[in-house]
């Protein structure tokens, strides 16, 4: 069995200031090491604040083309320049306020490979969706869109996040044996493509992690991590986040 090394990652989204990199990098900084890669995705503008604070860092969202004419996009390369290592694609809030189609999110996550950048491919099923019994279904179809534009080898230097929309900013957790068994339904699709990829793949869960259910998910056998909203932007909170993992 692959040895994975989890990953904790904070989204900002459109929060923060100058004064809270420096308050929660000072404090997360300390769990980033061999045994967790520690990531905050701050609001772009402030990037280069986090980078220089010895976090790694990444933007939420990049823009699937090359420069030119694409007023407030952020450019994959210019990114990667500036010290990014991640991008996040396809968030649920992208997919529903942006309008993001599955095909859009694969050219968004070939770019940021183009360009050097590790994609977090966002992934999960609306409330309706699971309601519906749809959520393998939902998942495996966000996922398929990428392997058809780039194959299987492009999950190889990339991670995914499975985020049920109907937990994000709600307060409501999937449990952690409803977590690993979409994350595990994840794995095993994968493991039919190639047992390599999918055994070294990191599938972190989002979704109203906090300090207090965090160990439980991250204990779960396919969880390697989360993708944190809210919780990351206390820094108490992320830190014992980053504890748990
Ligand atoms: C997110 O925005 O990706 C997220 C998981 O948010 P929250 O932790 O606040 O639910």
């Amino acid at each position: 069995m692959a040895q994975r090394k989890p990953i904790v990652a904070g989204n900002w989204k459109m929060n923060g200031s100058v004064e809270l990199v420096s308050q929660v990098c000072d404090e997360v900084k300390k769990y980033s090491n061999s045994n967790v890669d520690v990531i905050i995705f701050p609001p772009a503008l402030l990037l280069s604040e986090v980078l220089s604070e010895n976090v790694e860092a990444g933007t939420q969202t990049i823009s699937e083309f090359d420069s030119g004419a694409f007023t407030g996009e952020i450019h994959a390369q210019l990114a990667k320049q500036l010290g990014a290592k991640y991008t996040l694609v396809g968030h649920s809030e992208r997919r529903s306020i942006f309008k993001e189609s599955d095909q859009q999110v694969a050219d968004k996550f070939a770019k940021a490979q183009e360009f050097g950048l590790i994609p977090i491919l966002c992934v999960g099923e609306t409330e309706s969706e699971r309601e519906a019994g749809k959520t393998e279904q939902v998942v495996a179809k966000q996922i398929k869109a990428v392997i058809s534009k780039l194959g299987i080898a492009a999950l190889n230097d990339s991670v995914i996040a499975y985020e049920p929309v109907w937990a994000i900013g709600t307060g409501k957790t999937a449990s952690p044996e409803q977590a690993q068994a979409v994350h595990k339904f994840i794995r095993d699709m994968l493991i039919a493509y190639d047992e390599q990829v999918a055994n070294a793949l990191r599938i972190l869960y989002g979704g109203s992690v906090n300090e207090k259910n965090s160990e439980l998910l991250f204990a779960q056998a396919d969880i390697d991590g989360g993708l944190i909203g809210g919780a990351s932007l206390k820094k108490d909170a992320f830190a014992s986040i980053c504890k748990s993992a």
